[in-house]
C-alpha cells in the first residue's frame, strides 16, 4: 500500500495522516497522534495556525509566482525583516535547506574570489554535521552513508570532530575559504556547540580572513526561544543557512548575509527559478508576525524548560531507558539507553510522533505554540513508553 510506483528512499511509517490542529496529527482512520517531531522542526506554528491559513489562501487567490524577473513586494519585506532582526543585511531565498546551504558555499567561495583569494575555497566542517542531501552539501555534511555511490565527492570540504576547535585551527591552510557548522547540531544528536567553542572560531575566523558560516535550518526561528540560536553566544555569523521553521510548513529557505559578504553574489552569478515566489513569502511573513510577536519567544522558553524538567523526572525512573536529556529550548534529545528505534516505535504505540537522530538520541520536536496541556501528555506518554519498554527489559525482553 505505501507507494509501489516511489522511489523507496524513505523508511515510513505505516500511517497516513488526514488533518492537523495545533499539536495534534488526526490519522485516516480517525487516531488522533501528539505530534513532536513537527515534520522535522518544521511546522514551527503547529498545524492548521490560523494566521498561517489566512496569509496562505488570500495569496493564493491573488498571486503564486512570477520568477524573479520582477520585483516581489513580499520577498523584499521578508528579506527587510530578517534582516532588522539578525546580524544579515540581504537575503537570498530558496526553495529548501539544502539549497540554502548551497547558496551559503558558492557565496562563501565567492567572496574569497572577489577579495583577490581565488585559492581559498575549502569549507571546514564538523562529525555530526548535516547539511542537506545535495552533492555539496553531503560532502559538506561528510556522512559516509550518505556519500557512499554517488561519485567522487565534491572537493573543498575537510571535517574535524565535533568541537573540536584545536583540530579546526591547525586545518587552515591558504586554500581554507570558511568555517561552517550549526549552533546545535539536529541530525547530529542535538549536540549544541559551547559558546566558548563559537567564540574561538569567530576569533580564528577574523584573524584568517575566512567566512563563519552557521546552518540554523534546524535549530533557527525561534526554536530555541530566541529568534536564532547564535544569539544565545553573543556570536555572529557572515553567513547562515535557514528553512524549516521559516516555511512553518511551506517548503522555503534563505541564505542570510552581511553586505559586504553579499557584495560578492552580482547580478547573474547565482539564481533559482521558485525560490521567494510570492506564495512562499506570504507564509513566510505571517510566521515572522507570530514569533516576533511581544513576549512569544519567552513562551517557548518557559514551555521548554517545562518539558525539560518533566523530561529529566523521567530519566530519573528510568535510566535503563532514557540517558540524559539534551538540547535546548523546543529542540529537546532523549539520550537512549537501549536503541532508539526501539524507544521511538514505544513512543509511537502511546501516539506520541518524534525523531530519531544521531549518537541514539530521540528527538522532540514540538510546535512552538505547543501548549502547557499537550506538554503534560507528552510527558505522560514518554513516562507510559518509558514504563512498558523497561517493564519488557527486566523480563528479558
Ligand atoms: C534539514 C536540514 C538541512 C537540509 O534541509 P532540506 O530542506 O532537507 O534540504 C540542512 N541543515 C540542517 C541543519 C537541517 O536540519
Amino acid at each position: 500500500m505505501s507507494g509501489s510506483a516511489l522511489f523507496e528512499t524513505f523508511a515510513r511509517a505505516p500511517l497516513a495522516f488526514e488533518r492537523g490542529e495545533g499539536s495534534w496529527l488526526i490519522a485516516e482512520n480517525g487516531e488522533r497522534y501528539l505530534d513532536f517531531a513537527g515534520g522535522i522542526a518544521v511546522n514551527s506554528l503547529g498545524h492548521g495556525h490560523p494566521h498561517l491559513v489566512q496569509a496562505l489562501t488570500e495569496q493564493a487567490g491573488k498571486l503564486w509566482h512570477v520568477s524573479n524577473l520582477y520585483e516581489i513586494p513580499g520577498q523584499s519585506r521578508l528579506g527587510e525583516r530578517l534582516a532588522a532582526n539578525s546580524f544579515a543585511d540581504r537575503a537570498f531565498f530558496t526553495n529548501s535547506g539544502a539549497e540554502a546551504l548551497e547558496c551559503a558555499i558558492k557565496t562563501a567561495r565567492r567572496y574569497q574570489y572577489k577579495n583577490g583569494h581565488p585559492e581559498r575555497y575549502r569549507i571546514i566542517t564538523f562529525e555530526g554535521a548535516f547539511h542537506g542531501r545535495t552533492l555539496a552539501t553531503i560532502a559538506a555534511g561528510g556522512q559516509a552513508k550518505y556519500l557512499e555511490g554517488f561519485g567522487p565527492k565534491v572537493e573543498g570540504f575537510d571535517q574535524i570532530a565535533f568541537d573540536d576547535i584545536d583540530a579546526a585551527e591547525k586545518l587552515i591552510g591558504p586554500e581554507t575559504a570558511a568555517i561552517l557548522l550549526e549552533p546545535v547540531q539536529g541530525e547530529g544528536g542535538i549536540r549544541p556547540f559551547p559558546t566558548a567553542s563559537l567564540k574561538r572560531l569567530r576569533e580564528l575566523c577574523d584573524k584568517h580572513g575566512l567566512l563563519l558560516i552557521f546552518d540554523e535550518v534546524q535549530c533557527g526561528v525561534g526554536r530555541t526561544g530566541k529568534l536564532f540560536a547564535y544569539e544565545w553566544s553573543g556570536v555572529s555569523p557572515d553567513l547562515m543557512a535557514i528553512a524549516k521553521g521559516i516555511g512553518g510548513g511551506f517548503p522555503m529557505g534563505a541564505c542570510l548575509a552581511t553586505d559586504e559578504v553579499a557584495s560578492a553574489m552580482t547580478a547573474g552569478v547565482h539564481g533559482t527559478t521558485f525560490g521567494g515566489n510570492p506564495l512562499a513569502m506570504a507564509v513566510g511573513n505571517a510566521v515572522l508576525d507570530v514569533v516576533l510577536e511581544d513576549g512569544f519567544l519567552e513562551e517557548v522558553s518557559r514551555k521548554a524548560l517545562l518539558m525539560k524538567q518533566g523530561l529529566a523526572a523521567i530519566v530519573d525512573e528510568y535510566p535503563d531507558v532514557i540517558a540524559e536529556i539534551r538540547g535546548t529550548g523546543l529542540m529537546l534529545g532523549l539520550k537512549c539507553t537501549m536503541p532508539n528505534t526501539k524507544v521511538n516505535m514505544a513512543l509511537r504505540d502511546q501516539k506520541l510522533l518524534a525523531v530519531p537522530a544521531g549518537e541514539n538520541v530521540i528527538r522532540l520536536l514540538p510546535p512552538l505554540t505547543t501548549s502547557d496541556a499537550d506538554i503534560q501528555e507528552a510527558l505522560e506518554r514518554i513516562r507510559a513508553g518509558a514504563a512498558s519498554l523497561s517493564k519488557a527489559a527486566a523480563n528479558g525482553g
